[in-house]
């Protein structure tokens, strides 16, 4: 028999014995070296495993930082009221903290989101609004109708996901230092896609500095987000259009979060849907990694930071959430027909579509 120490199980070491509630299980996740990438495209390629977050996804570092930079500012009281506008990732998160910190969650969001994000945030004791899905520039839209809902109540913060800076400070206070501990500083390359930004800024401005500005930070973006050409162009801004099947990234606007870090960025890459499809499939079928598409998307654009760096070069990305949350779109025949996505999964891939 192995000893409990050579274990092959027994291979994370901790600092203490316990955290303290779910608030201290946030955070501190492994970083996960991507071996059949790594091989095939001769570099060092890692994700970052925020989907191990008590909260299911890299939002629960956000919604954290949030809530405890409010309660640090006196912004937010015992028996508080928290409001956020949010299609579904920071929700869960804060929902969860609101139960486990003792104050109430007001969720508002968009109501074409799954009936599944509703019954979880219901489930976890959220009072969820499901409001029509109208542009950012409409006064009805999710974000300010959560904005003016919390003004009306005593004790209660809009946590302003998009703008309030303590989303980004959260990554450079526990996501960048994780990363630059976890590689021992050898990292040439970070790159991910931006909802609010917090992860891309937070991860991107702790690594600069750390390294020197030697660690390039690229951008990862869904069809249909701006941002991609706003970093091409040097700073235009064009009207945001088209879609894609990824969910919580793309942007539209540069947010307070990415503020003027989007200027210190090494580049940018859109990534189609058919590449990230079927990196879900792949992920699953050579890694055993059941992932959202977010994750696959940045996972694609990783190995495609990883060639232009160069043979050895030591890339990181994110691994936001599981595919959980997805599953009723990602893995069925259905659905893929419906996107015409179907003859994006190779045919030794299509088994995995069970739905
Ligand atoms: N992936 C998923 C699944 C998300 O929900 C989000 C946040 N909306 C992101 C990535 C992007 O994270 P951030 O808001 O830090 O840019």
């Amino acid at each position: 028999m192995l000893s409990a120490a050579r274990s092959p199980l027994l291979r994370r070491t901790f600092t203490t014995n316990h955290v303290d509630g779910f608030t201290g299980a946030v955070g501190n996740t492994p970083l996960i070296y991507l071996k059949g990438l790594s091989e095939k495209t001769g570099a060092h390629i890692y994700g970052k495993a925020e989907f191990q977050n008590p909260g299911g996804s890299v939002k629960d570092r956000a919604a954290l930082g949030v809530i405890l930079d409010a309660e640090k500012r006196g912004l937010l009281k015992p028996g508080g009221t928290v409001v956020e506008g949010t299609a579904g990732n920071t929700g869960i998160g804060l929902a969860h903290v609101c139960r486990a910190r003792g104050y109430r969650c007001v969720i508002f969001m968009p109501n074409t989101q799954s009936q599944e994000k509703i019954d979880l945030l219901r489930m976890l004791g959220a009072d969820v609004y499901p409001v029509p899905a109208v542009a950012y520039e409409n006064p009805a839209n999710y974000n300010h109708q959560a904005r003016d809902f919390a003004k009306d109540i005593p004790n209660a913060i809009w946590t302003d996901q998009f703008d309030n800076t303590a989303n980004a400070n959260a990554h450079y206070e526990s996501t960048g230092p994780e990363i630059w501990e976890q590689t021992k500083g050898q990292v040439d390359g970070f790159i991910c896609a931006t909802g609010t930004g917090g992860t891309l800024a937070g991860v991107g401005k702790f690594l600069h500095e750390k390294s020197q500005a030697k660690t390039q930070i690229w951008l990862a973006d869904p069809p249909g987000s701006v941002l991609t050409s706003y970093v091409a162009s040097g700073g235009k801004l064009v009207e945001r259009s088209g879609s894609s099947i990824t969910e919580g990234i793309g942007q539209g606007r540069i947010t307070n979060n990415l503020g003027t870090f989007i200027n210190q960025l090494s580049g940018a890459f859109t990534i189609d849907d058919t590449k990230s499809i079927e990196m879900v499939y792949h992920l699953l079928d050579t890694e055993g990694l059941y992932l959202g598409a977010s994750s696959a998307l940045n996972v694609v654009a990783a190995a495609e930071l990883a060639v232009k760096l160069g043979k050895g070069s030591r890339v990181v990305t994110i691994l936001c959430d599981g595919a959980y949350r997805y599953q009723s779109r990602l893995f069925s025949k259905q659905w893929l027909k419906a996107k015409r996505l179907e003859d994006a999964i190779p045919p030794h891939l299509k088994k995995y579509a069970v739905l």
